[in-house]
């Protein structure tokens, strides 16, 4: 019988930013990733991090140990202290494809992150990254200013450097792009591009008044700066806006204490509700290229033979509050130092308690993702 549900067909999607972490959460989460997208730009923001040509061979194997679907997980290092021309060259050799920029103290495992201005001033580094071939991603706040400004400061200081033109070759993305003044950084200069979420489309300041579970890094801006970044998106005349979840996983135990952890786990349903949102905008035709081409593109990638077909069919985000039974109990990995811990059967509290919730928990998204194909 033929199939008469309405669907678009698109490369194998690419996930320009995503957090993976460790050990057990890897485990719970690595499939939903792996699911929706073909390939994905790893951060490297574990615990201890990810920074040179070692860390990065261990990580990509651990990754690989558990990954379904013949998933391809994209290395980066997490620029330190102790980073060198030499480390960053090495670190190429291995498979890193990219390196990334933490502000200090700016984010979830950010201990080891650096001053801006410290960064900024690093030209060894840029050298070296452009003889590479490497990527710099750039997580573009100023953690000395309140949280709505610190992009826009981040990237005063940014404009301010000129390293797009000094460094022609090298390859900058402003990760989560936020603001209306984000999206003119990116269109400034060739050689730099901006990551978009998901959540950043839908979400404005509102929603995370009283929502913890809608806390992200950075923190959804005003009506204005989502409508900037919906349009931008939504049109995609630029190749240099594409997709990247930053989906970020964290245990609800850990995003309800009074400062709770930033960061949202989209990658479930992130594709699902990019789905909807271009229909919505009457834009489905420019979903390909937001989610699976101009990313692949800018990093130099090998083409996407594969494919993916999203449908107009409902797709259920299950909120494990609601589904225990459903719910793999996850622990922080860090707890698995106790011997006892991991040879023990997890107490049962932890499946209520210690969930992971995905973004749209317990609500239904009008476009679902055909895995029979
Ligand atoms: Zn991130």
């Amino acid at each position: 019988m033929k199939d008469m549900r309405a669907g678009t067909v698109l490369p194998m999607p690419f996930d320009a930013h995503v957090h993976l972490r460790q050990g057990r959460i890897l485990k719970h989460v690595l499939p939903a990733t792996a699911r929706d997208f073909g390939r994905a730009i790893v951060m490297p923001n574990t615990k201890p991090a990810v920074w040179n040509a070692d860390t990065v061979r261990a990580y990509r194997e651990e990754i690989l140990e558990c990954a379904p679907h013949g998933f391809e997980p994209l290395m980066t290092i997490y620029l330190t202290q102790q980073t060198t021309p030499e480390v960053i060259l090495a670190a190429g050799k291995a498979g890193a494809v990219a390196a990334k920029f933490y502000p200090k103290h700016g984010t979830t495992n950010s201990d080891d992150g650096l001053v801006p201005e410290f960064f900024l001033a690093q030209s060894d580094w840029f050298a070296a990254l452009e003889e590479a071939g490497m990527v710099m991603c750039i997580h573009a706040e100023h953690p000395k200013h309140i949280k709505a400004r610190r992009e826009h400061e981040f990237l005063k200081l940014f404009v301010d450097s000129r390293l797009p033109e000094r460094f022609p070759k090298l390859r900058f993305v402003i990760e989560h792009v936020s603001t209306a003044y984000g999206l003119q950084v990116v269109s400034e200069s060739d050689n730099v591009a901006g990551s978009v979420t998901a959540h950043h489309l839908v979400l404005t300041d509102d929603d995370v008044m009283g929502n913890h579970l809608n806390l992200c890094m950075p923190v959804a801006k005003s009506a204005r700066d989502r409508s900037a970044l919906r349009e931008a998106v939504f049109q995609g005349n630029s190749p240099r806006i594409f997709f990247g979840s930053d989906s970020a996983p964290h245990q609800l135990s850990a995003k309800s204490k009074p400062e709770g952890s930033y960061g949202i786990y989209t990658a479930p349903i992130a594709l699902k509700l990019l789905a909807q949102e271009f229909a919505n905008a009457s834009r489905s035709n420019n979903l390909s290229s937001f989610v699976s081409s101009y990313g692949p593109a800018y990093y130099r990638l090998p083409e996407e033979k594969r494919v993916s077909e999203v449908v107009a069919e409902p797709f259920h985000v299950l909120d494990p509050r609601s589904e225990p039974a459903l719910m793999e109990p996850v622990r922080d990995p860090s707890a698995e130092v106790d011997e006892d811990a991991k040879t023990d059967p997890p107490p049962p509290g932890d499946r209520l308690t210690d969930p992971i919730i995905p973004f749209y928990a317990g609500r239904a998204i009008h476009w679902s993702v055909r895995y029979d194909r």
